[in-house]
């Protein structure tokens, strides 16, 4: 195994763990401080004192990390296809006798 080698898996690995760091870390705390108003949810007035609400975060300080907000449009994507599938099925409406398989009902 010669350096070119190592220094590729080296290259790929740190890759790999910064990216599965970066997902468990989309799970685990979804929500991140806000930069603009540094998670306090407040910002100053351009002109004289004072403070107003931040209109980005709606004054919550939070912002939702990027990956999250991947993952939850893949969510609602997969969950939208899923209902349409299971709308656009024409149901097949099972007559009495048919449901138990047997002739008992008769
Ligand atoms: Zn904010």
């Amino acid at each position: 195994m010669n350096l070119d080698t190592l220094a590729a898996i080296a290259a790929i690995a740190i890759t790999v763990l910064t990216t599965l760091s970066y997902i468990c870390n989309c799970y685990a705390r979804p929500f991140k401080e806000h930069r603009r108003c540094h998670g306090t949810g407040r910002i100053p007035y351009l002109f004289g004192r004072g403070w107003r609400f931040c209109p980005r975060c709606q004054g919550t300080g939070l912002r939702l990390r990027i990956g999250r907000r991947v993952w939850n449009h893949a969510r609602r994507l997969q969950r939208e296809a899923a209902l349409r599938d299971e709308r656009s099925t024409p149901r097949r409406e099972a007559r009495p006798h048919e449901e138990t398989g047997t002739d008992e009902g008769r």
